[in-house]
């Protein structure tokens, strides 16, 4: 059994992990991420457990007190933003979801919740911190591939600041609504498939080029169109050549 203790900040500085074997996918660290993330700013005082609903100061639910929760939720307006109608694989939505509201494991958010990496540095360019905006906007990688999708989809240039920007780039272009439906799965594709390099480069030492990476994107669009969409498909040819085309 591998015993490792994890260097945690002030909050849950007490915790002692004991791993049989230390989180090594991209799975498992997310995982881990999310416990964190609920565990963070607990503090705990002993006795039994309890549910309270904090909203209150009673301590009990009320739809009211919900209500002006999610009001001045600050990441409630970015949420807004997410559109869950689109023809790519749920975990591909949940993923978009996540880095919308910031709730993917970056390296920057581990980091922030204690745990020691070797490098805080974003694996696409090894020049800046790996944070959410820089994974999906900042990254000169990730600005390739975007580049070239850009290209591919003909769309007008790209004012691209944080990741929600990249969820309403449909509403910046002069598309039919069926063009913006395949074009806003294909923003997930991309996103999707930068994540998942990512994570290839991180936890399977695998690393493409941004040329390859898009020809990943054009090969899952296509086959997650293709059987997910209502819409009618283009064949493999014609799609590559320009995918919002719609027979
Ligand atoms: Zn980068």
């Amino acid at each position: 059994m591998i015993s490792e203790r994890l260097n945690v900040v002030d909050g849950i500085k007490n915790l002692q992990w004991q791993w049989r074997s230390s989180p090594s996918s991209a799975a498992e660290v997310s995982e881990l991420f999310n416990l964190m993330e609920d565990i963070y700013n607990f503090d705990w005082k002993g006795g039994k457990d309890k549910w309270r609903w904090k909203a209150c100061s009673s301590g009990e639910f009320s739809i009211s007190s919900a209500k002006q929760l999610l009001a001045a939720d600050p990441c409630n307006s970015s949420q807004n933003k997410m559109r869950w109608k689109v023809w790519v694989p749920l975990k591909v939505r949940i993923m978009v979801w996540r880095s919308l509201i910031n709730r993917l494991p970056t390296k920057n958010e581990l980091h922030k919740r204690g745990v020691i990496l070797q490098s805080n540095l974003c694996e696409l360019c090894n020049t800046d911190v790996e944070t959410n905006t820089h994974l999906f906007t900042g990254c000169f990688f990730s600005a390739e591939v975007w580049y070239r999708v850009e290209a591919w989809c003909r769309l007008n240039p790209l004012l691209i600041f944080d990741v929600a920007d990249l969820i309403e780039i449909t509403s910046s272009q002069p598309f039919t609504k069926d063009a913006k439906y395949i074009l806003r799965g294909i923003v997930f594709s991309t996103m999707w498939a930068i994540w998942i390099e990512r994570n290839d480069r991180i936890f399977k030492s695998k690393r493409r080029r941004a040329i390859e990476v898009v020809e990943s994107i054009k090969m899952s669009s296509y086959f997650w169109f293709k059987h997910r969409s209502k819409l009618k498909c283009l064949d493999w040819i014609d799609r590559c050549k320009y995918p919002l085309n719609i027979v």
